[in-house]
C-alpha cells in the first residue's frame, strides 16, 4: 500500500507556528514553503504537523538528520537561481504552469491539486455518485458512517 505524505498547506499551519527559525512562509497562492538555509534540523515541525509531511531525508551514525524536507506542492523554494532551487527543492512545476507531479501522475485521480473549494467539490461529487444510498451526507450519523466505505462492486 502507498500513501501520500503531501503537505496540506494548512491555513493556520502548525509547522509555521513552532519553527524556531521561521523557516516557513506562505505564498500568495497559499502554498506553505520553507527555507532550507534557515533550518537547524530541530524536528519541531515534524512533531507539530498532523499529516507527517515534514520528513528528514537522512540520518547519519551520530543522529544528525540534516535539513528538513517537505512537499512543496512542486512550487520550489527560496534560491538564488533555478539550478539552486531545483537542487534544494526539486522542480518548480507551478512556475511552469503545470500541476504538481503527484496529481499529474496519479492514475486513479485519488490525488487532486488546486483550489481547496474546487477539490472539496469534486470529492463531494464523487461521494454522491459513487457512494450508495445517502453517500456520506445522511442526517443519520450511523448511516453516514456505514456508507463512507466505497463499494467498488456497486454499479449504481
Ligand atoms: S507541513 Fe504539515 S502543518 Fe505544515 S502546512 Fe504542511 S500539512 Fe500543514
Ligand atoms: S526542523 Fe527546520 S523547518 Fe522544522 S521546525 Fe526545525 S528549524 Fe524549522
Ligand atoms: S509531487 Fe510535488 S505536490 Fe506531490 S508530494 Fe511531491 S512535492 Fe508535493
Amino acid at each position: 500500500m502507498s500513501i501520500s505524505v503531501a503537505c496540506m498547506h494548512c491555513d493556520d499551519a502548525p509547522c509555521m507556528a513552532v519553527c524556531p527559525t521561521d523557516c516557513f512562509y506562505k505564498t500568495d497562492d497559499g502554498i506553505v514553503l520553507h527555507d532550507k538555509d534557515l533550518c537547524i534540523g530541530c524536528g519541531y515541525c515534524l512533531y507539530a504537523c498532523p499529516f507527517g509531511a515534514p520528513q528528514f531525508p537522512q540520518q547519519d551514525a551520530f543522529g544528525e538528520r540534516g535539513k528538513m524536507d517537505k512537499c512543496t506542492f512542486c512550487a520550489g523554494g527560496p534560491a538564488e537561481s533555478k539550478e539552486e532551487e531545483y537542487e534544494k527543492y526539486g522542480s518548480n512545476r507551478i512556475a511552469e504552469g503545470k500541476l504538481p507531479l503527484c496529481a499529474e501522475m496519479c492514475s486513479t485521480k485519488a490525488l487532486l491539486a488546486g483550489d481547496a473549494q474546487d477539490v472539496a467539490d469534486i470529492f463531494r461529487q464523487r461521494v454522491v455518485h459513487r457512494g450508495h444510498k445517502d453517500g456520506a451526507w445522511s442526517n443519520n450519523p450511523q448511516a453516514s458512517a456505514d456508507n463512507l466505505a466505497y463499494d467498488a462492486a456497486h454499479k449504481g
